[in-house]
């Protein structure tokens, strides 16, 4: 419905932002990427990107040609920032404020207004992300009533329409993992178990059958439970 238009994705390399390019390039002429550093902890998800990037390529008629340029953009303002289990030695466990430590206040906004400038110079209109307001995490910046006000802001402050897109919104874990299914087959899911990453720790040395991870981070029991819900409906 949207196949004359371009879409730029946030592709961070875990198994949301994975799903996510899939779903755009399902949908729009052309899709760009666009991934963030921001003194992350670890760097297994950016090295994960390109590999990513590779195979959805071939994985489907027509996602070769409309999967277009990368880019990878700087902002290390947030480890300035810093006090996130996600960018210091800070011990990933429920915070006083009722957020998990993981929390980087800021960072969806600031990811988001990013792309829409990256998008505004590339004549993209269409963003797409991840965030997901269901299962653990609770952060307030993937609400779906954050980033409609988000895009309310960007959209009078850029002056043109920029629509941003979180087709994962109102899904869990098992559904994401049904949805990467109907997008790509069994070779997407295959794939993203293999290859993305989503544990906190950016463990790529123990492997599950959801894939890799150190297996008890948030990250990674979210993950394991997603993929036995997901598993327990499709056998
Ligand atoms: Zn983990």
């Amino acid at each position: 419905m949207f196949a004359k238009d371009k879409a730029l994705v946030l592709f961070s390399g875990g198994q949301d932002s994975t799903t996510c390019l899939a779903w755009a390039l399902d949908r729009f002429a052309a899709v760009e990427t666009v991934g963030f550093t921001y003194g992350q902890r670890h760097g297994a998800e950016m090295a994960a990107r390109p590999r990513l990037r590779a195979a959805l390529r071939d994985m489907k008629p027509g996602w070769a040609t409309r999967l277009a340029d990368d880019h990878v953009l700087d902002l290390d303002v947030l480890k300035a920032i810093g006090g996130s289990a996600l960018t210091d030695a800070v011990k990933i466990e429920m915070g006083d404020n009722g957020l998990p430590t993981t929390f980087v206040p800021g960072r969806n906004l600031m990811f988001l207004t990013a792309a829409a400038a990256l998008g505004y110079r590339r004549g993209i209109r269409h963003i797409v992300g991840g965030m997901c307001e269901t299962d653990y995490s609770g952060y307030p910046d993937c609400r779906e009533e954050t980033i409609r006000a988000l895009e309310h802001a960007i959209s009078l402050g850029m002056d043109r329409h920029v629509a941003i897109h979180t087709p994962l919104m109102k899904l869990d874990k098992a559904q994401t993992w049904s949805l990467a299914e109907q997008l790509g087959g069994a070779a997407l899911t295959k794939l993203i178990v293999e290859e993305t990453v989503t544990c906190y720790e950016g463990d790529r040395a123990h492997r599950h059958e959801w894939g890799y991870g150190c297996g008890h981070c948030p990250a990674c029991e979210l993950r394991a439970k997603g993929w036995a819900r997901y598993r327990a409906t499709v056998s």
